[in-house]
């Protein structure tokens, strides 16, 4: 069996990742990316691009942990083309 993808090193799951924006040794998937607390804070080029559609809070700190799981359902779906 072959295995494509990476290991994302922050949730260990085999997907696609790429290289910390941060951090350049860590390979993270979108989902940890997604979901980091430094996108759009201190991360201002995040190594995933994900649009997202302006609703003014741009300049919040962090996002809680519910915004956290429904982007994550988000991008799952998104990712299974469902
Ligand atoms: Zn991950």
């Amino acid at each position: 069996m072959t295995i494509y993808w990476d290991r994302c090193d922050l949730c260990g799951q085999y997907r696609p990742t790429r290289s910390c924006t941060i951090i350049p040794s860590l390979q993270v998937d979108i989902h940890c990316c997604a979901a980091c607390p430094y996108r759009g804070n201190k991360c201002t080029s995040p190594t995933w691009k994900i649009e997202v559609p302006s609703t003014g809070l741009k300049t919040r700190r962090e996002i809680s942990s519910e915004e956290k799981e429904r982007l994550l359902r988000e991008l799952e779906s998104l990712l299974k083309g469902s």
